[in-house]
């Protein structure tokens, strides 16, 4: 049964992913299972989307409460969980004010267009620029591609947007040095996930908030992975003691239904009138009711972002020891909370086909770092499960 879907998959679909011989058609928890029964433990978690886990059941009952009511509105009118979830995410940020849409990337599109649209109302009508950094990603829109600071996906697309200049993430000097009077925002994730888990070093983003505020610019900062509790913390900005002027989630926001969002501070979020930008399906009711549920749950059980915390440190334990038993293969362990990466010496795809070979989903980024983003809800005998299936895996390489 699964040869067949997968065939049909192969023919009808455009072939924009290198997907696993899989077909997953149930998920629970930190489970899921395949259309031919087969169970798997998911340390991929939608690439840091489903944080709850697979069907938490206070999302599935949000979902189909909202759906009995009310599916989907206009923004031509006020729109009840649209205005709450507004208020939970302002009440738990530095921001002021919220504009909905649906992915990462339209997150993205929107920050852009109000950097630029905020520095030509308050500032000066040539200030447009925006820098980002190399090995970033900011999804997949041209505008957005255009931002990405990785030429391997921009190639062909070009003529790209302009206004977008890239510098080496964690180098403050070339950032200083890439300043112009054109620039009017510098956009950078906390920590570069699809770029394979690059931390901030020490007191890299207190420099650049310094750096953005001595120079009259907005510091725009890519939550959509790192936010929502996926580093320990609601926003990851929280870890660095620092305040962004805008930032942008998705990912995790709707604990697996498709949202996004862009935040911002008052007088910012003001150059936005009537007509500056719209989204015909941004902050409708059912995207807005499953975010409720996810958000509220990530609070209401301050137990869900220590655990988190302390989960994310036993999967790092574990991959360190795992380090020490096969120096050849691992080069670094890295991460925050449960975004972890840890960096191979060679190629990882082959090692993804055996984890699910052995029942485990991993995902790879970057070429060579092992991506682990599971729900928030893991628990250390998954881990130790997974840390145990590793081993059998690398024991077999060497
Ligand atoms: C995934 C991702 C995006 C793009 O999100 P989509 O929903 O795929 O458009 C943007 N920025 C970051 C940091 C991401 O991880």
């Amino acid at each position: 049964m699964e040869k067949k879907l997968i065939d049909e998959s192969r023919k009808y679909l455009m072939n924009t992913y290198n997907r696993l011989p899989v077909v997953i058609r149930k998920g629970s928890g930190m489970k899921v299972w395949s259309a031919d029964g087969r169970e798997y433990l998911d340390f991929v978690g939608g690439i840091a989307v489903n944080c709850l886990g697979h069907c938490h059941p206070k999302v599935v009952i949000a979902v189909q409460k909202q759906a009995q009511r009310l599916l989907h509105v206009s923004n031509l009118y006020y729109i009840e969980p649209q205005i709450k979830l507004a208020k939970l995410l302002i009440d738990h940020s530095f921001a002021d004010r919220v504009f909905f849409c649906n992915s990462g990337a339209e997150a993205i599109e929107a920050a852009i267009k109000l950097a630029r649209k905020y520095a030509k109302d308050q500032l000066s009508h040539d200030k447009y620029e925006i820098i980002t950094a190399f090995g970033s990603f900011h999804g997949r829109t041209l505008a957005a591609l255009s931002a990405t600071g990785q030429e391997k996906l921009q190639k062909g697309f070009e003529p790209l947007v302009q206004g977008f200049k890239h510098v080496p993430f964690n180098d403050i000097n070339a950032l200083k040095k890439a300043i112009t009077r054109h620039t009017c925002a510098v956009m950078l994730e906390p920590i570069q996930g699809e770029g394979g888990v690059k931390m901030p070093e020490e007191g890299y983003l207190k420099e650049v908030r310094d750096l953005c505020h001595d120079h009259n610019l907005l510091l725009i900062l890519d939550e959509v992975q790192t936010g929502i509790g996926r580093t320990g913390k609601l926003f990851a900005y929280e870890h660095f003691h620092i305040q962004p002027d805008i930032i942008t989630l998705a990912k995790g926001l709707g604990g697996g239904v498709a949202i996004g969002a862009m935040l911002a501070r008052e007088h910012i979020a003001q150059s936005f009138q009537p007509g500056s930008h719209a989204s015909t399906f941004g902050g409708n009711p059912l995207a807005c009711a499953a975010s409720i549920a996810t958000i509220e749950t990530i609070l209401e059980d301050g137990f869900i972002l220590d655990s988190c915390s302390r989960m994310g440190q036993y999967l790092m334990n574990g991959l360190e020891g795992l380090k020490k038993d096969f120096p050849s293969i691992i080069a670094n362990v890295k991460g925050l909370g449960l975004m972890v990466g840890m960096e191979l010496t060679r190629p990882c795809a082959n090692i993804v086909d055996l984890c699910l070979e052995k029942g485990i989903l991993v995902n790879c980024t970057a070429g060579n770092v092992l991506r682990f983003t599971p729900p928030l809800i893991v628990t250390e005998k998954e881990i130790d499960h997974l840390i145990d299936i590793l081993e059998d895996i690398f024991g077999g390489l060497v």
